[in-house]
């Protein structure tokens, strides 16, 4: 008897607390689960509409009125999606590289310009004369971009801090905030607060770290990239209470100041660019010829033709531009990728081929193939990698799964020397994109998942920015329109997690997850069907003690899964 598709009953276990992967509470975190080494697609929809997410082979659902953190989870139907200025701006800049209009260097040096373009305005007037508006304004500038280059070297001050816990956290969003403090003789101070929140955001990860001692072990790290980018009338500061201080010199001293010279450790990674850009310059891949590439097939891992003009300036050459789709599988290159992105966009060097594997490689899902009514288009359905390639060259990976409903988004990684790209939005407008083509074959085939969206998990913010989003409510298990009201409600009601009610008309649970009057326990050992040592028996069968063990387990499980899924799945040991 295959096995493969059936839960394996070890791995079946209710909701026991423990320590919370995202607020790092202990003993508050509660998820039931399983393990199934190949799900089917259909399945798999019916869990992602109750809750469930799967990693690897692994499925799981969190209880979120006992949990500190609640995960919703959130989907967007393509066909009302409305794209974000921010990420129409990303687009453009990325369709500019695409045609040569514009290199990575140009991207990141852009940052640096923008700098001291403030710095030769300040130059040409009298700075005593520009209104105090005007200066805050130009200071929350320069502090937008010593945060973001806080952020870049958010890895090596992870280092200096010796965290094992993971990365340093930096928020870009909603710091810049000045207090101006009262200007003694010829000089304005102003102060920001940035430090102070980075602080605050990580602390759970070094809770016997004071903030005296954090500001000591980053400060000189943190000064060295920052300093290079402040114009030279600015004096810089960072005090023992974390306040990074800006103080504002008057003309004469102005003139004094010798120009500051770029820092070693900025000199550093700026080589370090280069070198990685160079490589990328001078790397000549043979050109591979494919006879029929008039359209990227599924599943098949064709060759490009590389368009070879003799260029006179080689940055700006146009960049051919391919997505290929590939079943989930583990290689070294991708791997390759997979490390650098996690070392150089989280600061995590932890990765072991193995685990990258169970988490982003497996065939976990059964493929399978829908038809289009007119029969001119399938659609593939199960564990695929879209593989983004620059000139043939692979930079990116958004890990997805398909359903006959639904993309569902895994994972996005890509490799780090691309960042100014902003590779993590253009995969998601891409993904939106591929849904959105396949929706007129398809109609089914419309939402975008992105997983799990925690309110106060600044990594997870982003998954709202694809609008309109929905929530799933993990009471009814209806749809909820993620708008204001809802947000607000989250924020101020934490553990009130019936977000149904904001639906206009009233509802009720959905009748195949309502337990309502129903005896679980009893339900349990008459529905759930164990497949033990080629024999087919119910949990009554089993002895006394793992009797009790299994009907505990299984409660949780089964008013997950619902009533249909809890007596149609075998669980096998
Ligand atoms: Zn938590």
């Amino acid at each position: 008897m295959n096995t493969e598709h059936m839960p394996d009953l070890r791995s079946v276990h209710g909701y026991s607390p423990h320590k919370c992967g995202y607020c790092k509470k202990e003993n508050a975190f509660a998820s039931t689960g399983m393990s199934v080494k190949k799900m089917t697609t259909q399945d798999y929809q019916v869990l992602m509409d109750r809750g469930w997410r799967r990693c690897g082979e692994y499925y799981y659902k969190v209880n979120l009125e006992t949990s500190c953190c609640k995960p919703f989870t959130i989907r967007m139907n393509v066909n009302n999606y409305v794209m974000r200025k921010s990420h129409q701006k990303a687009l453009n800049k990325f369709n500019k590289f695409l045609n040569g209009e514009i290199t990575l260097e140009d991207l990141k040096k852009k940052e640096e310009q923008k700098g001291k373009k403030i710095d030769e305005e300040k130059k040409t007037e009298n700075p005593k004369k520009q209104p105090l508006g005007d200066k805050i304004e130009e200071l929350a500038m320069i502090n937008k971009y010593c945060l973001d280059k806080i952020a870049e070297i958010a890895p090596v001050l992870s280092e200096a801090l010796q965290i094992l816990n993971g990365a340093l956290e930096v928020k870009s969003e909603g710091i810049n905030k000045f207090k101006v403090v009262q200007p003694k003789k010829n000089e304005e101070v102003y102060s920001s607060n940035f430090l102070n929140l980075i602080y605050a955001e990580n602390r759970k990860k070094f809770p016997e770290l004071k903030l005296p001692d954090f500001i000591a072990k980053i400060k000189e790290k943190v000064l060295d990239v920052c300093k290079p980018i402040i114009p030279s009338n600015y004096g810089v500061e960072i005090k023992e209470n974390g306040y990074f201080f800006f103080s504002f010199r008057d003309e004469l001293k102005m003139q004094e100041e010798k120009p500051e010279k770029k820092s070693k450790n900025d000199q550093k990674l700026a080589s370090q660019d280069q070198t990685k850009m160079e490589e990328i310059k001078t790397q000549k891949e043979k050109p591979k010829v494919d006879k029929d590439n008039k359209k990227p097939k599924a599943d098949s891992q064709k060759m490009i033709e590389e368009t070879k003009a003799p260029a006179a300036d080689p940055n700006k050459k146009k960049i051919k531009f391919e997505i290929k789709l590939a079943k989930a599988s583990c290689d070294d290159a991708t791997f390759e990728m997979y490390k650098n992105y996690c070392r150089e966009i989280h600061g995590s060097q932890k990765e072991s081929k193995d685990g990258y594997k169970d988490f982003l490689c497996l065939q976990a899902l059964d493929y399978g193939e829908i038809e289009s009514e007119d029969k001119s288009r399938k659609l593939k359905l199960g564990c695929y990698h879209m593989k983004y390639y620059f000139d043939g060259k692979l930079a990116a990976i958004g890990v997805v799964d398909f359903t006959s409903k639904a993309l569902s988004s895994v994972y996005f990684f890509y490799d780090p020397i691309y960042k100014p790209l902003k590779l993590g939005v253009i995969g998601a407008i891409k993904e939106i994109q591929f849904i959105k083509d396949l929706s007129t074959k398809f109609p089914e085939f419309q939402y975008y998942y992105l997983g799990y969206y925690i309110q106060d998990c600044q990594k997870m913010v982003y998954k709202a920015e694809y609008e309109p989003a929905e929530l799933l409510c993990p009471i009814t298990y209806h749809w909820v329109p993620f708008d204001e009201t809802l947000k607000t409600h989250i924020d101020k009601n934490h553990n009130d997690v019936r977000i149904s009610k904001f639906l206009k008309e009233p509802v009720t649970c959905i009748e195949d997850m309502n337990f309502e009057g129903i005896n679980l326990e009893a339900f349990v050992k008459k529905h759930v069907k164990l497949f033990l040592q080629g024999q087919f028996i119910t949990i009554n069968d089993l002895a006394g003690n793992w009797k009790t063990i299994f009907v505990k387990a299984f409660k949780d499980l089964c008013a997950g899964l619902g009533k249909k899924l809890s007596s149609e799945f075998i669980f096998h040991a």
